[in-house]
């Protein structure tokens, strides 16, 4: 029975790399990942009720009959609701 001795590999290093700081300067490239970009939505306030013309102001929402004018109304799909007492209103077609 014969053991092979181990063979003992040799790895050469590698060449060492040549010291350039220079070029080294240059960061390599990061691909960041994860949820860096951040989707804008619509910024909402209350600009959004008002558009302007001009020198007008014209109001972009009805404003909500019971509580009045300054109580804008959520423009849905199909009916404006009001956020402060609830009420709503449907869209006539
Ligand atoms: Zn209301």
């Amino acid at each position: 029975m014969s053991k092979k001795p181990p063979v003992a590999k040799k790895e050469e290093p590698p060449a060492a790399a040549p010291a350039a700081p220079e070029a080294a300067a240059e960061p390599a490239k990061k691909v960041q990942k994860g949820k860096r970009e951040k989707k804008h939505k619509k910024e909402k306030g209350v600009h959004a009720m008002y558009k302007v013309e001009g020198d007008k102001v014209s109001r972009a929402r009805p404003t909500c009959e019971r509580c009045g004018p300054g109580y804008f109304m959520a423009d849905h799909h199909d009916r404006y609701t009001c956020g402060h007492c609830g009420f709503t209103r449907y869209k006539q077609k």
